[in-house]
């Protein structure tokens, strides 16, 4: 994609035009126009039922029942309903005209080819929305939730993405910036009236103001891994020696639950991952081969594969066979596991003792050393006993203990980015603030801070991470 064919730069105030729905058969398929040309070029291809006189406007927000025609041939091409929206009530605060036809794709692009020729421009993905930002409906943290609302495949991720479309992360977000802006207006107004009668701002209410803002920030920073989980799913590994039911096991969750979504691409033969959803949330199931070093080349790059599983989970399953006493392969297995994850937080596991239709040769003692604090469930693949206490565990862990997600705001590694640098700045500014220096310097920190978290909500976000935001956008959206 050039420069010129992006859509921040393409934006000037023409009426651009897109098939909404998406390609393929529908029952019904959407043409939406937006821009201040919507109504007339809509008028020249959707003749309503009921006439309208020459001087009379398309009634605004109301469904009219119609045909689209061809104005060259006047051959009709759809029987339809239109919506007529007058700005600024509307998605894009546009004039908007949303023609709703049969869902082939043919009709549908008969449609948007009269709009184009009737002089509608084609619009770019995401450049409804893209309007609706710069036209100051929503801002970007807003308008990026409407992709993780259409994206949304959780109960948990759609609730996390409405919350954000209504505006919750970005007024967190604004009340972190309205005390660093403070803060920031009381240096400023001291440096540029020194001679006037702006007394030098009182330190300790500096100090004051900086603080909230940082303490807002952390607190969104806090609630992030919970949120991507949210979002994203929880990434999950199955590990444990062979034969002890890693296999069975991953089976028998993606079993239990009703919805289960289709394998993940990708898919290798030395790790088996799928996506099952347990408790509303989208989990991601690792099955590891192994992960004992070995000279076989090509084992080897299975016990890697399985590393780079187990290091990338927010959470591990340590499976045993509980109907056979601990056997030195077990132990090597949690040993490779802690030396993976020694240097990180601690990372939750729960230790899984499999088989338990057998009898048990494996005390719980046993087992507990292996990964002291973990919580252990007794499993078995055969009967099913011991999975639903399993997948609470696991959703209770993935949600932090609490199994409540009322903190978690912020989903996006965009924002989390933006928040983390902006705290550096906030914790720089506080630095120097307490080393006595001169508040210009605690001024150039401050600004820093709020360019960062401006990215967020979007007030200093640049066209180029506009562009690249809207550009996963699909088109019509
Ligand atoms: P993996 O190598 O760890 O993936 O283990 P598999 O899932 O392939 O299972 C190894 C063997 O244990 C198979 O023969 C399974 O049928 C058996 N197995 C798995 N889970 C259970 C269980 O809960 N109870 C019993 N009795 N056998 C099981």
């Amino acid at each position: 994609m050039t420069q010129e064919d992006t859509a921040v730069n393409a934006y000037t105030d023409d009426t651009i035009a897109a098939i909404a729905t998406p390609p393929g058969v529908g029952g019904l398929g959407i043409v939406r126009l937006s821009g201040p040309e919507a109504f007339d070029i809509g008028l020249r291809i959707f003749r309503p039922a009921h006439p309208l006189t020459e001087s009379e406007s398309p009634p605004s927000h109301q469904l009219l029942y119609g045909h689209v025609v061809d104005p060259a041939s006047d051959t009709v091409i759809d029987e339809v309903l239109a919506a007529f929206m007058r700005a600024p009530r509307t998605y894009t605060r546009e004039d908007v005209v949303e023609i709703s036809a049969h869902g082939g794709p043919l009709v549908l692009r008969r449609i948007l080819e009269l709009a184009l020729a009737a002089g509608a421009r084609s619009a770019q993905p995401g450049e409804m929305t893209l309007r609706a930002f710069l036209n100051g409906r929503v801002d970007l943290a807003q308008a990026e939730a409407v992709m993780a609302l259409i994206n949304a495949e959780t109960d948990a991720g759609h609730r996390l993405a409405l919350r954000q479309l209504q505006g919750e992360l970005s007024a967190e977000v604004g009340a972190a910036r309205g005390h660093a802006l403070d803060a920031m207006v009381r240096i400023e107004a001291s440096i540029d009236f020194p001679e006037e009668e702006v007394p030098p701002p009182d330190p300790a209410e500096l100090a004051g103001l900086i603080a909230g803002a940082r303490q807002m920030i952390e607190r969104l920073l806090a609630g992030a891994d919970r949120g991507r989980v949210l979002r994203e799913g929880l990434r999950v590994a199955l590990v444990g020696r062979p034969n002890v039911g890693k296999s069975s096991l991953l089976n028998a969750l993606l079993r239990t639950e009703r919805a289960i979504v289709t394998p993940v691409a990708g898919t290798t033969r030395d790790t088996v991952e799928e996506k099952a959803l347990i408790g509303g949330l989208a989990v991601h199931l690792v099955d590891t081969a192994g992960l004992t070093p070995s000279d076989d080349p090509v084992e080897r790059i299975g016990v890697e594969r399985s590393r780079a599983a187990a290091r990338s989970a927010d959470l591990l399953l340590l499976v045993l066979d509980g109907s056979e006493p601990l056997m030195a392969l077990d132990e090597s297995v949690a040993a490779e596991l802690h030396a993976l994850t020694e240097n990180e937080s601690a990372r939750p596991a729960i230790l899984v003792l499999n088989k338990a239709d057998l009898p048990r040769q494996l005390p719980d003692d046993t087992a507990q050393a292996l990964w002291p604090g973990a919580p252990l469930v007794a499993t078995s693949t055969l009967t099913g006993d011991g999975l639903a206490a399993l997948e609470g565990q696991l959703a209770a862990l993935a949600l932090g203990g609490t199994a409540q997600a009322g903190d978690a705001l912020v989903s996006s590694a965009r924002h989390k980015d933006a928040l983390r640098r902006s705290l550096e700045h906030i914790q720089a500014a506080e630095v120097t603030l307490a080393n006595g220096l001169p508040l210009d310097f605690v001024a150039i920190d401050l600004r820093a801070a709020l360019d960062a978290l401006g990215e967020i909500t979007g007030e200093t976000a640049t066209a180029d991470l506009l562009d690249r935001i809207f550009a996963e956008f699909c088109i019509g959206k």
